[in-house]
């Protein structure tokens, strides 16, 4: 039976590496019915702002599954990553980049049997792109970190080390900074483990992690992680087991699964039957799994291993100086190997992943009150003027000015014998006179209205306490 699949070329080295790979599985005859489509820069240039035409998406909706070359980030024309609207459109919350040695493929880290998988949160953090510029001269970006989202992708790890039978998940945030958002990754992996008993969790820093990774690769088995930490833990994966050109990935949702390298377009060597194709190979090997098409995807997998790692056929980037041959010939050796068997990689007894069906976030705290707010001001008076002129606007006030921060640290009250470098850019901190009594919605626009009528305000944010419990950090230097 035929089965259709999406396919995006991309820019660059995208149709390069994509033909080779849709060549490569083609001749393995299972049966795939190609729908080309566009996104990327064509898109752009044509006037089209997404990136990604209602053609694409269509076909992606009917089909469920597409290999994808790089798309192009536009540079000044464009709005939003092509990538990261095909991502979210669909949903596919969980990036999957495996890093594992190649036999063959020459690094330092050669014989040290790499072979983890990195699971990255792919739709939320700061790569949701929610940017504004408070100030001219100040600018931000939300980091915004869902119980769901943490509860999705924590299951899809554990599910995967299941389903791949691997032994260990490490959990990678930086919850000791950014307690709240990384924190909350960490206390959502901690609350799911218990329900895979079978599998060993364990939580590490992602700078350590970063560190790891180069002091003891091997150790490693799956490491799931937010959406940047991914991003960049995943590239430095990469480097590990012979660089980009073997990188593979994938973007699964409970839906849609898109298929894609590592890479980019890499616009530099694109045209010229340079570019290793074997990480898009390696992405089609994933989406026939995620068909259900094991015994082609191990077939593909067994012809590339022997085509680098027992005929030591190389393109350019795996070999500095030494023989190399072309895209073109690269592919013809892989199709040429199709049926051939490696005895050095063992092969996992892959099977589907059970997707996590997670419902809704589940938190209700018992109580939850507001006991304060921050209000970011933008002034160019100094902090000490600011804290006295804003203590005389509230005095006798029910609402009182608490402390003002800078860039995250207390500048007034000042810490004694401290004077942090600031900008003219203040969080100012109001909380109740009486801490016992809640601020009302009304007593936040009151509280607006005179700051507005002095000063010029960018954002407002609501200080919670869930169940008693604080729901916002501290400022630095704050006892
Ligand atoms: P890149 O395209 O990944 O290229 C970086 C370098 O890696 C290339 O210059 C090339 O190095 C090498 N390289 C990458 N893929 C290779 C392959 N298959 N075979 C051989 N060498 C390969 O990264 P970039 O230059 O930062 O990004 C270029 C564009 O791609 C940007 O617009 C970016 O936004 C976009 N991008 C898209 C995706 C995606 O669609 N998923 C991902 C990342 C980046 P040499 O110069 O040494 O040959």
């Amino acid at each position: 039976m035929s089965k259709k699949v999406t396919l995006i070329e991309g820019d660059g080295i995208g149709p390069e590496v994509v033909g080779s790979t849709r060549r490569v599985i083609d001749a393995i005859g299972v049966g795939i019915e190609w729908e080309t489509c566009l996104a990327g820069a064509k898109v752009f240039k044509s006037g089209d702002s997404s990136g990604v035409p209602q053609d694409t998406i269509d076909s992606l909706k009917r089909n469920k599954v597409a290999l994808k070359g790089p798309l192009e980030t536009p540079v000044g024309y464009g709005e939003k990553s092509a990538n990261v609207t095909l991502r979210k459109l669909f949903e596919t919350y969980a990036n999957t980049r495996p890093v594992r040695e190649i036999p063959g493929v020459e690094t330092p880290f050669s014989g040290r049997n790499i072979d983890f998988v990195v699971v990255r949160e792919n739709v939320e953090d700061l790569y949701a792109g929610i940017e504004y510029m408070q100030t001219p001269s100040v600018a931000e970006c939300l980091k915004l970190i869902t119980h769901k989202g943490c509860e999705k992708i924590t299951r899809f790890a554990f599910e995967l080390a299941r389903a791949e039978g691997r032994k260990t998940v490490h959990c990678a945030t930086k919850a000791n900074i950014m307690k709240l958002t990384e924190g909350l990754l960490k206390k959502v992996f901690e609350s799911v483990a218990p329900d895979y008993p079978d599998i060993e969790s364990k939580h590490i820093i992602i700078d350590n992690c970063a560190h790891q990774m180069v002091i003891r690769p091997e150790e490693f088995d799956v490491i799931v992680t937010t959406n940047m930490n991914g991003d960049i833990i995943s590239d430095l994966g990469s480097g590990l087991v012979g660089g980009l050109g073997i990188a593979p990935g994938a973007n699964i949702g409970n839906e849609v699964g898109i298929f894609e390298a590592v890479h980019g377009s890499a616009p530099d060597i694109a045209g010229k039957n340079l570019v290793n194709p074997t990480a898009v190979l390696f992405s089609g090997v994933m989406m026939l799994r995620h068909m259900g098409e094991f015994e082609a995807a191990h077939t593909i997998e067994q012809s590339l291993l022997y085509t680098l790692g027992v005929e030591r056929i190389y393109t350019g980037d795996l070999v500095a100086g030494g023989a190399s041959v072309g895209t073109k010939e690269f592919t013809d050796a892989v199709i040429h190997n199709l049926g051939k068997e490696t005895d050095f990689w063992p092969v996992r007894n892959y099977k589907d992943i059970r997707l996590p069906q997670v419902k809704d976030n589940g938190i209700q705290p018992k109580s939850s009150r507001v006991v304060g707010a921050d209000i970011y001001i933008q002034s160019d008076i100094s902090a000490d003027q600011l804290g006295q002129q804003m203590e005389s606007l509230f005095a006798n006030a029910p609402i009182k000015l608490k402390y003002i921060s800078s860039r995250g640290v207390i500048v007034y009250p000042q810490v004694k014998g401290m004077s942090p470098d600031t900008v003219d850019h203040w969080r100012c901190r109001f909380i109740m006179r009486d801490e016992q009594v809640s601020m009302k919605d009304q007593d936040l626009c009151w509280l607006l209205d005179k700051v507005q009528q002095e000063y010029t305000w960018m954002h407002i944010e609501k200080l919670n306490e869930y169940d008693g419990a604080q729901a916002f950090t501290k400022a630095q230097g704050e006892s």
